[in-house]
């Protein structure tokens, strides 16, 4: 690891400040990320500035319904917080599925946004990776890429997102508030991350010396008829192969309002609303689940090893809306 000073800020002002001060400076949230990093040395920041006296760590109702939850809110009180298991489900579900007890007490909301990919080559400086070093290659192309993403790719690029959280903010319409250089700043959770496209370096809409402040999910009619649905190599302690955020509102029989976010399988949480569009209108059938499916594939670009995600997203589109139906939420059990 190489060696970099080591600050602690009390106010956002003081934090961003010092993040502005120097070009390779980085916040500490957590650190269950950032230090891995460190210690692989994929990132070398000069400078560490430890955010977790700053006072972001709230969960709190909005005035006009919704919720917004503090960057420092730890992944496991954002899980437990009755708001978000009665209202947000997909939310408490998603955190849940991730990482392990230990880590989801250390992780943040911000860290959690910000995590970075799990691709093989990224975390070992042995490889090239356009990514950690733009322009010299990608070995995950024609290598071992049976994690990799199907969805949002380019010739430069193919790592998966790897966060649950993400993918169910994505999913709930959130907004992420951002401090910086300019004043504060909201942005829409999916347009926030970035596909790799020619300059994979750049993954999401953060500038320098931005810090995230919160996290706002708006009121909806939808959220609390949600649930998370993760596939993965085994039952705990595992990144997503491919995940399901689903939330359904029901009107005489029929789906009046539908959202459906992807992990695992695409380069940024993925939003999948062709999908919404197919099952929004309709009575819920396995007729209507087979052509969300099918809808949910449309456009995948699989490489050797994954192509395999083709059918598993598929698989775990159709059983997300099983499980949501069977337990009661699409009118009459099935
Ligand atoms: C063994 C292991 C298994 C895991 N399994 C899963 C899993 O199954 N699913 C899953 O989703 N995740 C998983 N994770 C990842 C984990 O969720 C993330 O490491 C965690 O959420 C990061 O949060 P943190 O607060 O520790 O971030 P940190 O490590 O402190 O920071 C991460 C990055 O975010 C930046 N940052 C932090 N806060 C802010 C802010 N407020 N504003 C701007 N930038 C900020 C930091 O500078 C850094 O670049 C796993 C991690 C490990 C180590
Ligand atoms: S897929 Fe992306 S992160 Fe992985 S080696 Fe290629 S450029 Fe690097």
């Amino acid at each position: 690891m190489k060696q970099f000073r080591y600050l602690q800020r009390t106010t956002p002002h003081e934090a961003m400040a010092a993040l502005d001060a120097t070009p390779n400076s980085a916040f500490l949230a957590g650190g269950t990320t950032l230090i891995d990093l460190m210690k692989l040395d994929v990132e070398q920041p000069s400078d560490v500035i430890d955010i977790n006296p700053l006072p972001l760590d709230r969960i709190e109702a909005l005035p006009g319904g919704g919720v917004r939850i503090g960057a420092l809110a730890r992944n496991s009180e954002v899980a437990r917080h009755e708001l978000i298991r009665t209202q947000y489900p997909v939310l408490a579900e998603a955190l849940l599925s991730g990482a392990s007890p230990q880590l989801r007490n250390m992780a943040t909301v911000g860290g959690n946004i910000m995590q970075r990919t799990r691709c093989y080559y990224f975390r070992d400086v042995s490889f090239a990776c356009n990514k950690r070093l733009p322009g010299s290659g990608c070995p995950a192309l024609d290598g071992f890429n049976r994690i990799h993403a199907i969805f949002g790719t380019s010739e430069n690029c193919i790592a998966t997102n790897p966060s649950d959280m993400n993918v169910a903010l994505t999913a709930l319409d959130s907004m992420i508030r951002v401090s910086g250089r300019n004043g504060e700043r909201t942005i829409p959770f999916e347009d926030f991350h970035l596909v790799p496209g020619e300059s994979p370096q750049r993954e999401t809409l953060l500038e320098k010396g931005d810090l995230i402040t919160a996290v706002d999910i708006p009121a909806s009619s939808f959220a609390a008829n949600s649930l998370y649905l993760k596939v993965r190599d085994r039952a705990s302690y595992e990144f997503a192969l491919a995940s399901v955020a689903l939330a359904i509102e029901m009107s005489d029989g029929r789906i009046a309002n539908a959202r459906m976010a992807f992990g695992g399988v695409a380069t940024k949480p993925w939003r999948a609303r062709n999908v919404e569009q197919v099952l929004t209108g309709s009575e819920p059938s396995e007729d209507l689940f087979e052509r969300a499916a099918r809808a949910a594939v449309e456009g995948a670009l699989p490489r050797r090893d994954n192509a395999f995600k083709v059918e598993l997203l598929q698989r775990a589109v159709v059983k997300a809306l099983r499980v949501l139906r069977q337990a009661g939420k699409m009118g009459v059990r099935a």
